[in-house]
């Protein structure tokens, strides 16, 4: 089945064409800037050259159009009749409580995710928006929903209830959410894969971290505890976020600089972590050239960052009761050296001895950089999301087309 995966922002989308039989992109690319008269398409079909677009394209289904456009352009398109698009597979933060698992979209299900919006203000609206935008220029083709919260659905009540009076989650769904479960899942996955048995057998620790950082619990085969919470605000210091901590202490910052309620969001989810603390950068390459040039402030922002994960790693560890894999992926996580041996060090007492040299040694793909004989095992796997979409979408599609035919 080919399928196309979209994951649509607010001024962005970005999307990959798969061929789930083969498992490999037939294109990729993205739309930034949407709502512009600068907007970009940068188009990158497979064994052929990468091309650049810029241009009006006012909203998401503008940029859907172009999308199509480039995928049935003589050049560059994969294909050369829009049915030979299967499915669409959509990429959707937040599931809430209603979405356990990927589903057909339909309109009852396009009512739930409106319903959801006010949990994830900020991404369930693009979502949305590029669901409606492909229902639009593609009528008839079957749509999925695929939720970062789905594979943290089936954590136990005591990891996802908050210390606060329980009417409030009865009345406003206030809990953890987690996010990033795609991910997870899919490092998880190829973690047990790579170890050579099911993931039913194993306690794994999937560390992704990227712009966005959350670290799970995988405890044969499901997630029972993860970092982001209710938001994806929560846990690991981040790029912009600062993840943990006293909750009272944004009431005593609202207060003394009498910030509105706008601009303390805007202060935990754009100016804390990384960029707050070094006064730097957000970008962890950043923060590492400017740590090698001995700058304290990014040094003590590398630091906390890399604690809150051994922290996390240490409390998964207890409540799994053992770990046999540490994966890490993201952009830190697959990339930085600096990171992976700073979070494992003094960490063989648990059984996590990393082999320095080989996480240095910078090779692409999935790798095992623990020592040989380390009892856990230590990967860095590059994360697919949207091959997972795309395999969820082909697996429910085909599933709606064998019940339609009985
Ligand atoms: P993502 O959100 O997964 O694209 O990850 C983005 C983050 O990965 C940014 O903080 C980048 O600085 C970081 N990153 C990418 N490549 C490297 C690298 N070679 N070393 C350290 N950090 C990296």
């Amino acid at each position: 089945m080919k399928v196309l995966v979209i994951n649509s922002g607010s001024s962005s989308i970005k999307y990959q064409f798969i061929d789930t039989e083969n498992k490999v992109p037939l294109a990729k690319g993205l739309v930034e800037r949407i709502g512009m008269s600068s907007a970009i398409l940068t188009h990158a079909p497979a064994g052929k050259e990468k091309i650049k677009i810029v241009g009006e394209i006012l909203d998401h289904s503008i940029a859907i159009e172009y999308v199509i456009a480039v995928l049935l352009s003589k050049n560059h398109g994969v294909i050369k009749d829009k049915s030979e698009i299967d499915a669409v597979g959509h990429r959707v933060v937040h599931g809430g409580e209603t979405f356990s698992g990927s589903v057909l979209i339909n309109e009852e299900v396009m009512q739930a995710l409106k319903d959801n919006i006010e949990l994830a203000p900020l991404h369930n609206p693009p979502n949305i928006k590029g669901i409606e935008a492909v229902t639009k220029h593609l009528p008839g083709t079957p749509q999925c929903g695929v939720f970062d919260t789905a594979f943290h659905s089936q954590m136990p009540a005591y990891a996802y209830i908050y210390g606060i009076p329980y009417e409030l989650y009865k009345k406003y769904k206030i809990r953890r959410y987690g996010f990033h479960g795609t991910s997870h899942l899919f490092v998880s996955n190829r973690a047990a894969a790579l170890i050579g048995k099911p993931l039913e057998d194993l306690k794994i620790v999937t560390c992704h971290l990227g712009n966005g950082c959350s670290i799970a619990a995988v405890d044969h085969g499901h997630s029972i505890d993860t970092s982001m919470g209710f938001t994806p605000l929560e846990g690991l210091l981040m790029g912009t976020r600062g993840g943990d901590m006293d909750p009272s202490l944004i009431l005593y910052v609202m207060s003394k600089e009498g910030l509105s309620l706008a601009e303390a969001n805007t202060l935990m989810n754009k100016h804390s972590g990384l960029i707050g603390i070094s006064g730097e950068s957000s970008d962890m390459r950043e923060i590492e050239s400017a740590l090698a040039e001995g700058n304290k402030k990014a040094k003590l922002a590398f630091d906390i960052f890399t604690y809150r994960i051994k922290k996390y790693i240490g409390a998964y560890i207890a409540a799994m009761g053992g770990i046999d894999a540490l994966v890490f992926t993201g952009g830190i996580g697959e990339n930085s050296e600096l990171v992976r041996q700073a979070v494992c060090e003094n960490m063989e007492y648990l059984g996590i001895e990393l082999d320095v040299e080989k996480s240095g040694s910078r090779p692409d793909g999935e790798v095992l950089i623990s020592q040989p004989n380390s009892r856990v095992q230590i990967y860095k796997i590059p994360t697919n999301e949207e091959l997972v979409i795309a395999l969820d979408t082909e697996k429910i599609v085909s599933e709606q087309f064998s019940n339609v035919a009985k």
